[in-house]
């Protein structure tokens, strides 16, 4: 199994996933969009158990958006890294912070219903106005 490894844009977060992503897609809600100051925030999603935070976890801020939720970021930096699940038990990692290329590819749009009014989404993967009810 290959191992992927993503870094904030500081260079002092290292994190180590396997390349083995249960989901990936783009989220166009609005809070990710406020969180990562991005249209949408591409997500790969695996159990939190299998990832490893290699340097720099005295760095990770964590905001609790809800009891569900936190979003971690850095914070030298700010880069926006991961969602955490708690009761789900897995992690959303922002796509964006990988320097390897994942075997997966998104797959999804979701929370199409929320997205900005200047967007255009243009490929043809499938989209649902909200959230699965399995993510
Ligand atoms: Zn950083
Ligand atoms: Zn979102």
């Amino acid at each position: 199994m290959k191992t992927l490894s993503a870094t904030c844009l500081c260079g002092s977060i290292r994190i180590e996933i396997p390349d083995e992503f249960e989901y990936m897609g783009y989220c166009h809600c609005s809070e990710c969009r406020k969180f990562s100051g991005s249209d949408s925030a591409s997500v790969g999603g695996l159990d939190s158990s299998k990832v490893k935070i290699k340097t720099g976890n005295e760095n990770i801020t964590y905001y609790h958006k809800t009891e569900e939720t936190d979003l971690a970021f850095c914070s030298i930096c700010g880069s926006s890294l991961f969602t955490r699940k708690k009761r789900g038990g897995k992690h959303n990692i922002r796509l964006g912070i990988l320097n390897d290329t994942p075997t997966q590819k998104p797959s999804f749009h979701i929370f199409t219903g929320s997205k900005a009014k200047w967007e255009n989404i243009c490929d043809s993967l499938p989209q649902l106005e909200e959230k699965p009810s399995n993510k």
